[in-house]
């Protein structure tokens, strides 16, 4: 198969596609011999960038040519760009940089790499999905769709264990995020008649600042200080070099911890070699106030649903190796927590996911042989998926009620509703003879039927609660013909999914449709015109 699963992370990337049995599995980086590669991009000279564990191994050397990350920035408006070389990258470019790594990994094996699905964090909006997608495109790969992580996570670890309704807890703490999800796995039919399990999104939470990064820093300092004690100078007194030594030890440190009661670091001191011991109990006690602010989010979420009962934990992401944290889950969720590869996890119900969307379009590539295919079929045909929106959608419409005239948001799909989400509704023109309609649509962070857009009728900004987060997407330009009169229906229409915000409008006296995919923030081109709008029908 040339379908492939990606997880493009904060800090470890991992890509993964179904064997000739089906089954989801993860290519491995030989060259860092990991099944994951490190997303960190080293721009050594001009000619060589580097991608993966090298390029973390110069973070304390070079860190002003290395970017690390970089999924912290990508979609956000007003972000930071990257010079090297007196070249500049966007954070689209650093992500496409370690999509054509992984990409490249499946290629010198042999492997031909086309239709791609990416993961990404449940609570990404619109445009860093966008973002995330136009980073697949740039790398070469052919993006189907987009799937939440939780999600895909949960996908895989259905396929592993096929058991019906399970109401389960994603806890996925990664190197610089945390993010709970409670899923609900029920069976139903699919609209061929087939029993399939379903996958429902039924609450999330976390901190996009919270991952294995906090327990990396707690032991830097610890050590810092034991080389202190050692030889009797402040932490003033310590060379950055002797800081970079212990910077580039801490995350090995960690990791030994996982498998060890001791790990041991020689740090070499002001130019005296020093000898630190960490003892398991000793790192888990300075980290005991992590683990209990990861349960914090857990209850958070779990209040958001208070009728689930949890009847499974599924631990996903890196940090998850830490028995600490095992400990914590378990003794709050006492023979029910789950652990199965989980820094892949994600990356195979990736693949997973795409083997479906193949199938379902029924577009098996050519080199594929009949027994890949009737096996992949048996595994993926067994799900759907439900998922929650990530933010509210809606258009800009103006409001004649009475004697105002008010231009307003109107929340079509608010946030946590189903997902993929459709809403219909039919809107006039303004006034009679109207030339064209700028129907705006607009993302949101609010749960409220109607708010104030940010901006005007005319285009220009407006101030709105802050809270809210009111973002414009961008505008689709409706051309009315001659002679339209006001009373003409104009049904809008706008469909969510994980891979972004289609809009469509259609004039019902003429059948003319208008649609468009919105993307990014280049696709905003808004020229305001107050009379180019739809108003909300006064009866
Ligand atoms: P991402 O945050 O990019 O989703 P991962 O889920 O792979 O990435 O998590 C990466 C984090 O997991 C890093 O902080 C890394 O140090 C940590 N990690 C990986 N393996 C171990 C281990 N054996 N013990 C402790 N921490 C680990
Ligand atoms: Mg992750």
């Amino acid at each position: 198969m040339s379908t492939y699963g990606i997880d493009l992370g904060t800090t470890y990337s991992c890509i993964a596609r179904l064997d000739s049995n089906g089954n989801p599995e993860v290519i491995r980086n030989n060259e860092d011999d990991s099944n994951t590669v490190a997303s960190v991009v080293f721009f050594e000279n001009e000619s060589n960038v580097i991608v993966g564990q090298a390029a973390k191994e110069n973070v304390e050397t070079d860190g002003e040519r290395v970017v690390q990350f970089v999924k912290r920035e990508i979609g956000k408006r007003d972000t930071r760009t990257y010079e090297f070389d007196g070249k500049t990258y966007t954070p689209v470019e650093i992500s496409a940089l370690i999509l054509t790594r992984l990409k490249n990994l499946v290629e010198a094996q042999g492997g031909t790499i086309e239709d791609v699905v990416i993961t990404v964090p449940a609570y990404f909006g619109l445009e860093e999905r966008s973002a995330t997608r136009q980073a697949g495109e740039l790398a070469g790969l052919h993006v189907l769709s987009l799937i939440n992580e939780p999600t895909a996570a949960a996908l895989s670890y259905c396929a592993r264990q096929f058991q019906e309704d399970r109401t389960i807890l994603v806890y996925d703490l990664g190197g610089g995020t945390f993010d709970v999800t409670v899923v609900k796995m029920s069976m139903t039919q699919n609209s061929a008649g087939r029993d399939v399990q379903k996958i429902t999104v039924l609450a999330t939470g976390g901190d996009d600042r919270l991952g294995g990064k906090d327990w990396d820093d707690r032991l830097y300092s610890h050590i810092l200080h034991a080389c202190c004690d050692e030889n009797g100078i402040t932490p003033d007194e310590v060379e950055p070099e002797t800081r970079q030594d212990i910077r580039s030890k801490v995350e090995e440190a960690k990791r030994k911890l996982s498998k060890k009661q001791v790990a041991k670091v020689r740090i070499d001191v002001n130019g005296s070699r020093t000898e630190v011991t960490i003892k398991r109990e000793d790192f888990e006690q300075m980290t005991s106030d992590i683990v209990a602010k990861t349960m914090n989010f857990v209850d958070a979420t779990l209040e958001k649903v208070p009728d689930a009962a949890i009847d499974t934990v599924l631990l996903v992401g890196g940090s998850t190796y830490m028995p600490m944290i095992i400990d914590a889950v378990e003794a709050k969720f006492p023979g029910k927590v789950q652990q199965h590869d989980p820094d892949q996890a994600v990356a195979k119900g990736a693949a997973i996911y795409a083997g479906m969307l193949v199938e379902e379009v029924g577009t098996p590539s050519d080199n594929e042989t009949g027994d890949e295919v009737h096996h992949a079929e048996q595994i993926t045909s067994k799900f759907t998926v439900e998922d929650q929106t990530p933010r509210s959608f809606g258009p800009g419409v103006v409001d004649m009620n009475g004697a105002k005239h008010k231009y307003v948001l109107e929340n079509f799909i608010k946030i946590g509703e189903k997902m993929p989400a459709v809403f219909t509704k039919t809107y006039y023109p303004l006034e009679d003879n109207q030339e064209l309609v700028r129907l705006r649509a607009f993302e949101n962070m609010s749960a409220d039927d109607t708010l104030i857009p940010c901006v005007d009728e005319d285009g220009n900004p407006q101030a709105t609660d802050p809270a809210h987060n009111v973002k414009l997407l961008g505008e689709l330009i409706v051309n009315l013909p001659p002679n339209t009169t006001r009373d003409t229906p104009i049904k809008v229409t706008f469909k969510v999914d994980a891979s972004g915000v289609h809009v469509e409008a259609v004039n019902t006296k003429t059948g003319e449709t208008f649609e468009t995919f919105l993307r990014t923030e280049s696709d905003i081109d808004v020229e305001g015109s107050a009379v180019h709008q739809l108003r909300i029908s006064s009866d």
